[in-house]
């Protein structure tokens, strides 16, 4: 792990903002191009947001880029780059919970603050044979307390890694290595064959399907992408236009939705192509959506787009979904 031994806040906040929701393979690369194009705090903030967004394009939940945004740039204007080195400062930060707030005062500053994240979780509940949800707020209490009490207030910053690095390595969420565990005879959950009944949680995850109909609009060799605004996935991100809908519908339904909405002019263009279907899978939603491509005889106007060339769109950030149909474009050496 990137934050392993480093001493600087600004590393290891930017290493665990990145490697949240992130499996640790994907989330290196990243972390080792922010630092090599933003080696400071003050290099992030004085970034402009749309060379930030592109970096942390692929890495999804894009408000955590936002707010790290945020806080960098509250760092450098109002504590001239300094870094705060309290827990209840770093907290405050924007983006900032309880667990990366303990993890930066105690990796960084020794301070004695215990980590709860998914692996604490896990390792408590199986050893004490706690079955109190873990995603309640009883249960959030109780494990935070317990993680304070076993928190070894000499050596906080090791740990807590330790322990972090002992769920990952050895207590892990399938497969544990039992056999050859240090705890095994002290294990309630080995002892009672509930390793794999532990940690437990309440609620299920309901899923939103929403389907996203793109327009491609092709003019003279440009195409019309905006940025998406509100509060909403992808947030900042930008994109063809798109008509949602709640159900699957025909490419022509969706033609006739965009020439009411004037986005197209009838009989000023001719349909290309509708690519396969789409799919992305998010934490809360499943999108799923098509590409329609449409030639133009004439220019329409659309609130705040822009056209580009293919070329000028690389600077862009897009969401992974539009990637996908990109990449494919480019594979094909159509437009794109
Ligand atoms: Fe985890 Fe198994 Fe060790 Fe218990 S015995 S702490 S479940 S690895």
């Amino acid at each position: 792990m990137p934050w392993k031994g480093e001493k600087d806040p600004y590393r290891i906040w930017l290493s665990e903002i990145i490697l949240q929701q992130t499996r640790v393979e994907q989330g290196l690369d990243y972390y080792h191009r922010f630092i090599e194009r933003f080696p400071t705090v003050g290099d992030l903030a004085a970034a402009p947001d749309t060379a930030v967004f592109k970096l942390w394009e692929g890495l999804g939940y894009y408000s955590r880029c936002r707010n790290l945004l945020a806080t960098a740039r509250y760092i450098a204007t109002e504590r001239k780059g300094v870094f705060p080195n309290t827990y209840e400062e770093i907290k405050a930060l924007k983006g900032i919970g309880p667990y990366t707030a303990a993890a930066i005062s105690s990796f960084a500053y020794n301070l004695p603050h215990a980590v709860v994240d998914g692996n604490v979780f896990r390792v408590l509940s199986r050893i004490f044979g706690i079955a109190k949800p873990i995603d309640s707020t009883e249960g959030k209490k109780y494990f935070t307390q317990l993680a304070d009490e076993l928190l070894d207030k000499k050596q906080p910053g090791l740990y807590n890694q330790a322990i972090m690095d002992f769920g990952a390595i050895v207590c892990k969420p399938a497969l544990p290595l039992c056999s050859s565990c240090v705890f095994n005879s002290q294990c309630e959950a080995y002892r009672q064959g509930k390793v794999n009944e532990w940690p437990v949680k309440e609620k299920k995850i309901s899923i939103r399907k929403r389907w996203f109909y793109y327009l491609v609009m092709e003019y003279k060799g440009t195409i019309a992408i905006r940025q998406r605004m509100g509060k909403d996935i992808w947030n900042q991100l930008y994109e063809f236009p798109v008509i949602e809908t709640s159900a699957e519908q025909e490419a022509t339904h969706i033609l006739t939705q965009a020439e009411k909405q004037d986005w197209l002019l009838p009989k000023k263009y001719i349909k290309v192509s509708v690519s396969p279907l789409f799919k992305q899978q998010l934490s809360h939603q499943l999108i799923a959506g098509q590409f329609i491509t449409v030639q133009l005889d004439k220019k329409p106007t659309i609130k705040d787009t822009v056209w580009l060339t293919a070329k000028e769109m690389t600077d862009y950030p897009f969401p992974k979904f539009i990637n996908q149909f990109l990449e494919g474009n480019k594979a094909q050496q159509s437009l794109f």
